[in-house]
């Protein structure tokens, strides 16, 4: 894994601009949840080791200017699901080189909100390596998508009658802009939804649904591809030979996104192996469509289905996408006796899993540092 050479001087000057985490282990965070009493020991010898990461270089209330220098569609075919690839310059700004594969970056969209207000910062994820888009990190990617929705009465004050279009603010915004738009961006974000330090001690399982699937580019490109030619981090790279399985859950299969590019990587690379949960179109088999934890479901109830490997004490799981998606996981991990990637709070011992119910499971089942959650 190459090291981009951050540098500690480039830091910004607020307290939290000096937040400078140096090869955590991933328990020393897991301590700072809290408020929950575990039935596991907190240490176990296959967690990972975290490398460094930086935080908060440039804050919300005082951003960079950076630049859209690409804009493209990147769903599979024809679909309402309207979602973009969209990259970024931040060659000069204070961030770049700064970001981690896997952490967020902050966009604060242009214009003010109803109350007359200036929009809020929203967090993406960064779809780019370590070592950016362009091998220097000076150009970072990520993956919104546009968000389309009638309105609908959420309390009593609300309009009973208003079904209107609602558009969303910020994904809609920067899926509109152009190449050449200036964008304020803020960040890095993010310190546990990174690769380990050394990515060859583990095994992965990368777990997305839609727009979710944002890091996993990133983190195939850094394990898989490396960096472009005569760029830093091609001193040090080397290929991952990990097995490395991401299973990716879209309503329709034109929703896939990055999917010919995954595909191809799937074909170069023995040892990753690229499966797609449909949850909306019938099965080849004539079965309804399903969501990732179905998918892995089906596999670990069949001998030698493809994901053995979450038996193996070297996995990790990273999970990223639609805030619950972690409930099926962890039922589905549960019902298997796959331990390892959660926490059970004592409040539920006794209680078979199959009755534990979502709040149950929202509240008393944590991941562990061997699970890697980013929902929203
Ligand atoms: P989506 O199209 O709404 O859903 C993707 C798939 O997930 C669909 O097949 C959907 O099925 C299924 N699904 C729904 N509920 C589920 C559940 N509880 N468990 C498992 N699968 C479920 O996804 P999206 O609109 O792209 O949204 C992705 C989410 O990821 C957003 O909330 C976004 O904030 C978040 N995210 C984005 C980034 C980023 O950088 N862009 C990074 C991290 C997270 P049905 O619709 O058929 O029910």
């Amino acid at each position: 894994m190459p090291t981009l050479g951050f540098d500690a001087g480039k830091q910004g000057s607020t307290p939290l601009a000096r937040v400078f985490l140096s090869g955590i282990r991933a328990s020393d965070l897991l301590a700072t949840f809290g408020g929950m009493t575990e039935t596991e020991p907190a240490i176990d010898l296959h967690e990972p080791t975290l490398p460094e990461v930086r935080m908060h270089v440039a804050m919300p209330n005082a951003p960079v200017e950076g630049k859209i220098s690409a804009t493209a569609l990147c769903m599979r075919g024809k679909s309402a699901s309207f979602t973009r690839h969209v990259e970024i310059d931040i060659e000069g700004t204070t961030l770049e080189g700064t970001f981690r594969a896997g952490q967020s970056f902050g966009v604060i969209p242009n214009g003010v909100d109803a109350h007359g207000k200036p929009h809020k910062v929203r967090l993406y994820s960064i779809a780019s390596p370590s070592w950016g888009e362009d091998g220097f990190g000076r150009i970072i990617a990520t993956t919104p998508k546009r968000l389309l929705a009638e309105r609908a009465a959420q309390t009593p004050k609300d309009d009973a009658l208003d079904h209107s279009l609602f558009v969303g603010v910020c994904s809609n915004w920067l899926c509109d802009q152009r190449v050449g738009s200036s964008i304020q961006l803020s960040g890095p974000n993010g310190k546990r939804f990174v690769l380990p330090t050394d990515p060859n001690a583990h095994d992965y399982l990368f777990l997305a649904t839609g727009t979710g699937v944002a890091p996993f580019r990133g983190f195939l490109m850094e394990l898989l591809e490396g960096p472009p030619a005569r760029s830093p981090a091609c001193a040090t790279w080397t290929r991952c030979t990990s097995r490395i399985d991401l299973v990716m859950g879209v309503a329709y299969t034109n929703d896939l996104l990055y999917d010919g590019w995954i595909r191809e990587l799937a074909k170069k690379h023995a040892n990753f192996h690229y499966h797609t949960a449909v949850s909306r179109e019938s099965r080849s088999d004539g079965s309804k469509g399903e969501y990732v934890h179905h998918f892995i479901d089906r596999q670990l109830s069949v001998s030698d289905g493809c994901m053995e490997g979450l038996r193996s004490p070297r996995t990790l799981i990273y999970i990223c996408g639609l805030a619950g998606m972690q409930v099926g996981v962890f039922q589905t991990l549960v019902k298997h006796n796959i331990t390892g990637f959660t926490k059970v709070g004592v409040e539920l011992a006794g209680i078979p899993s199959s009755a534990w119910t979502t709040e149950q499971i929202k509240r008393r089942v944590r991941p562990t540092h061997r699970c890697m959650l980013e929902v929203y």
